[in-house]
């Protein structure tokens, strides 16, 4: 059932799960509750208006423009009504520690994981699971000859838009029962803060109170860690065993366009690549530097996309590709354009602050750090020397990795992912939540959405998420 609003009549409600935000977290996580025969209910602060904004909040961001306020949104189905449906698992060594890499790990593995990502195939409406794919095997062999590896993404077709594919659905559902206009202002603990005792829900028809036997916020990850400290603050007493880590550690994708250009012999298998990355294909390929040169040299996880040029060609990169063909006498492929998406890590620099000034729902507004460490800058540039380093020696082609990009000038944006600030962990000491997603000390309450990846990898989240969700519905339920 989808309601409006709270009713007027309506000042308590009962439940035994009660999900905070609608987006592909919440919605995934009630289905499959809802399959297992609970009662849920789903707490949206927007409606069906696409970028509807329930909260006035903004933003003030300091370091690199993440743009953050026009990158998510508040609507049912939450920000995959905007979402671009780029698909694929993190790798293995992603969820592995890196002795190099201060606070790298998760306390769960891609086995782990594993079966919920291939169930999110459907979700996700994907061609194939990712694990059982032989274009990639195709490509695999030749990759790790020059140190690398090949990643594929798949496009969402047609692209999920969870608002939209399952609002029929819970419209019809007798198990859940989802409030729209009823963001989520205040939360009461007992008295050792050990457990949620209930929520208070601002809508136009008053302050609601829900109880529930277990609370799972899924607003996204600025808004989980926003919400969390506004009602630590609030409290005056600090929520979960591990608040030192909340708000601390966010992560976007840094994304570089233009970093360097790149021609390859027509060759098979790489003439493959030109054809499986043209437009309109379900599924696109990246370049990745292999795990062992990765761990070899201590650098975070980085993938990169070949495109037509989109920027003129420096005259001077233009003399020397043209060099190449003529005194080489053998076929290329047109030059074409590097764009990177990359891995960060996670630095507590970067985060978010509570302010003074409040939004209309009393809800304290923040300030968001994003910065790029050393450790950032010189993993995404030596990565980027090193594939300039390999592609001749291996009679593959050339690529020529522009100059402003190395001497650090070229900005990152933002590539709409925010990621961290209720970080998963082996104990409050290393995380704000445990690898099932309960809060350190406060036994009714779950975080889930990309805020709890300890790291990112350079995967695109939703895909973890959504597994995420799948996961922890089967610990819920098992946990009875
Ligand atoms: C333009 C764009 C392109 C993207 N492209 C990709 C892509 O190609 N691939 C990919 O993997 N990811 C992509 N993403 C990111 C992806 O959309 C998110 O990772 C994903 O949607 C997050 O889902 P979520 O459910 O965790 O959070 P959200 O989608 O943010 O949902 C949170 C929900 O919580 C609600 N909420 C917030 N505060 C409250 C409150 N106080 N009370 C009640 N409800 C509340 C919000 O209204 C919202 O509906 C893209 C994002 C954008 C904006």
């Amino acid at each position: 059932m989808i309601i409006d609003q709270m009713p007027s009549n309506l000042s308590e409600i009962k439940t035994q799960y009660c999900i905070i935000g609608s987006g592909a977290a919440g919605i995934t996580l009630a289905l499959e509750l809802e399959k297992k025969g609970f009662d849920v209910v789903i707490l949206e602060a927007g409606n069906f208006e696409q970028k509807s904004k329930i909260a006035d909040e903004k933003v003030l961001e300091t370091g690199f423009p993440t743009e953050v306020d026009k990158r998510r949104f508040k609507d049912f189905g939450g920000s995959t009504e905007a979402w671009g449906g780029w698909c694929t698992p993190l790798d293995e060594s992603d969820f592995q520690a890196e002795e190099k890499i201060h606070y790298s790990g998760w306390p769960i593995k891609l086995s782990d994981l594993r079966p919920y990502y291939d169930r999110t195939t459907e979700i996700l409406n994907l061609e194939y699971s990712f694990f059982e794919n032989k274009k990639i095997f195709e490509m695999e062999s030749e990759a790790q000859k020059i140190g690398s590896a090949f990643k594929l993404y798949q496009f969402s077709t047609p692209v999920t838009r969870f608002g939209q594919k399952y609002k029929e659905h819970i419209s019809r559902s007798s198990k859940i029962k989802s409030y729209l206009n009823s963001p989520v202002v205040e939360m009461q603990m007992n008295g050792q803060g050990t457990i949620v005792e209930a929520l208070k829900v601002k809508s136009s028809t008053g302050l609601h109170t829900i109880k529930a036997k277990h609370f799972i916020f899924c607003c996204g990850s600025i808004e989980n860690a926003r919400l969390l400290l506004s009602f630590s603050r609030k409290n005056k007493t600090p929520i979960g065993l591990g608040h030192k880590f909340l708000g601390k550690g966010f992560m976007e994708h840094p994304n570089f366009s233009n970093v360097g250009t790149m021609m390859f012999y027509k060759k098979d298998p790489w003439s493959k690549l030109v054809d499986v990355n043209a437009n309109g294909k379900r599924d696109h390929f990246f370049f990745q530097v292999s795990e062992a040169e990765r761990k070899k040299h201590g650098w975070l996880n980085l993938r990169f996309k070949v495109y037509d040029v989109e920027h003129p060609l420096d005259p001077v990169d233009q003399k020397i590709y043209s060099l190449y063909t003529e005194t080489l006498k053998r076929s290329f492929h047109p030059v074409q354009e590097i764009g990177l998406s990359c891995e960060q890590f996670c630095s507590d620099m970067n985060g978010i602050v509570l302010r003074e000034d409040a939004d209309r729902l009393g809800l304290w507004n923040v300030n968001l750090n994003w910065e790029l460490t050393e450790l950032d800058w010189k993993s995404y540039t030596e990565s980027m020397e090193f594939f300039a380093r390999k592609l001749p020696s291996l009679g593959l082609g050339f690529m020529k990795v522009n100059k402003d990009f190395l001497e650090r000038k070229i900005a990152p944006v933002g590539n709409s992912h925010q990621m961290g600030m209720t970080r998963m962990g082996e104990s409050f000491k290393d995380g704000y939540v445990d690898k099932n997603l309960s809060v350190f000390g406060v036994s009714n309450l779950s975080v889930l959405g990309s805020s709890v990846f300890p790291t990112t990898g350079a995967a695109a989240p939703t895909m973890t998420i959504t597994a995420l969700a799948l996961r922890l519905a089967d610990y819920i339920s098992l946990k009875g």
